[in-house]
């Protein structure tokens, strides 16, 4: 058999250069800036153990047996009331549960893009959201963004000119700029899609990671209060603020929209793991998710001050970056133009490892980025990171 066999447009994808990177942060010494992953070390472990023993003495029904292609109804009623608190009205009827937010964009692809139909997306953008719009043969354009998050005069311009379908961002925390976009630029980025008509798929899986009290309005609250928002799909996770590998996200979709998401996720996969959903919705009602939340708030935020301290002591002349308010990525540009690709073989010589920018670009890559996660790394880590960070220079 030939790789000719496959199709079109597999045989034009190629694999995450994230996920190849993590082979290198795996070797021995390296200390990896690299990965998007949350801190293992975080995890509630005694709150999932205690979910799960729940879910194991009370919950066969839920747990085992195969369930709607929508979701478990009472997760869903939860994940209303965790809406409600980021100021979005979603009832049950208008949340999706699905296998994470990645599924979501996948599942959304399907549904709304056509060959040839034009998606903006930030300028750096979602590595594996790019993957999936070019597997839906999307036209991708990029609008830039600045410490305030994409750019929207920009979009403006383009939006003026070409027949955009559909605007996807990560207005909160954004990965990999680590950018929130500003209350004026979410109210002009709502007014903007109205006047002319397209979609916006909001991707929110950092905004409960903030490092401040200042609490940004998903872009869907903002249209909710003018008695819009029914061209706007948000998606959000359990990923980063339980754990990644229960796979439990979800999406609030418009009424017109329920049926064909519905009938993609029955197609795709019938429905998310009960069991993982039952653990997610038993652990929800120990009531420990805001206190867990504020723990990784808190050590990610030490993580980010040590890295971005670091940064400005040893590196300041090189680099310049925007403070991150929340998330999991310090996204820096180097002053000298220096291509971060090229240099990522003398950090690694010294054991850092890092991603470069032009991987989260789909035009116009600007070769001299990179994003480093503070995450998962010890603090002593962090600074040692960028000591070699400093070495690798010459
Ligand atoms: N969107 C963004 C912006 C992300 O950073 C991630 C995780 N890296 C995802 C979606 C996917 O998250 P999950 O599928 O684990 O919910």
């Amino acid at each position: 058999m030939s790789l000719s066999k496959l199709s079109r447009h597999v045989s034009h994808l190629q694999s995450s250069a994230i996920r190849e990177l993590l082979k290198h942060s795996k070797m021995e010494g390296v200390i990896s800036l690299g990965g998007g992953i949350p801190d293992a070390a975080l995890f509630d472990h005694e709150g999932i153990q205690t979910a799960m023993e729940q879910v194991l003495a009370s919950d066969w029904n839920d747990a085992f047996q195969y369930g709607l292609s929508e979701g478990l109804p009472a997760l869903r009623e939860s994940i209303g009331e965790l809406m409600a608190g980021r100021g979005v009205k979603a009832g049950v009827d208008d949340i999706v549960i699905t296998s994470g937010s990645q599924q979501s964009l996948d599942i959304l692809a399907r549904v709304l893009i056509n060959p040839g139909d034009i998606v903006v997306v930030e300028r750096p953008t979602y590595l594996a959201a790019l993957q999936v719009f070019q597997l839906a043969q999307a036209q991708i354009e990029s609008v830039s963004t600045d410490g305030d998050g994409m750019n929207i005069n920009e979009l403006e311009a383009l939006v003026k000119q070409k027949a955009v379908k559909a605007v996807y961002l990560v207005p909160t925390f954004g990965n990999p700029s680590g950018v929130t976009l500003t209350p004026a630029r979410r109210a002009q980025l709502v007014a903007l899609s109205k006047q002319y008509d397209f979609l916006i798929i909001e991707d929110e899986p950092y905004s409960e990671i903030n490092f401040s009290d200042t609490r940004y309005k998903p872009l869907l609250a903002h249209a909710q209060e003018q008695g819009e928002g029914d061209n706007i799909i948000y998606t959000s996770t359990f990923s980063k603020i339980l754990a990644p590998g229960t796979r439990v996200g979800w999406v609030i979709v418009p009424a017109w929209l329920k049926r064909a998401v519905v009938t993609l996720k029955q197609a795709t996969d019938l429905h998310t793991s009960a069991l993982s959903q039952a653990l997610t919705e038993q652990y929800l009602q120990t009531g420990r998710l805001p206190a867990q939340i504020d723990r990784i708030r808190k050590a990610y935020k030490q993580k980010c001050d040590t890295l971005s301290h670091a940064l400005n002591q040893e590196l300041g002349e090189y680099l310049t970056f925007h403070q991150p308010k929340g998330g999991m990525f310090l996204w820096a540009t180097f002053k000298d133009g220096r291509n971060t690709t090229e240099w990522l073989k003398n950090t690694l010589a010294n054991g850092v490892v890092f991603v470069p920018g032009e991987f989260f670009y789909s035009d116009h890559p600007d070769h001299s980025t990179l994003r480093m996660s503070y995450v998962t790394p010890s603090e002593e880590n962090l600074k040692e990171a960028v000591r070699r960070l400093k070495i690798s220079l010459t």
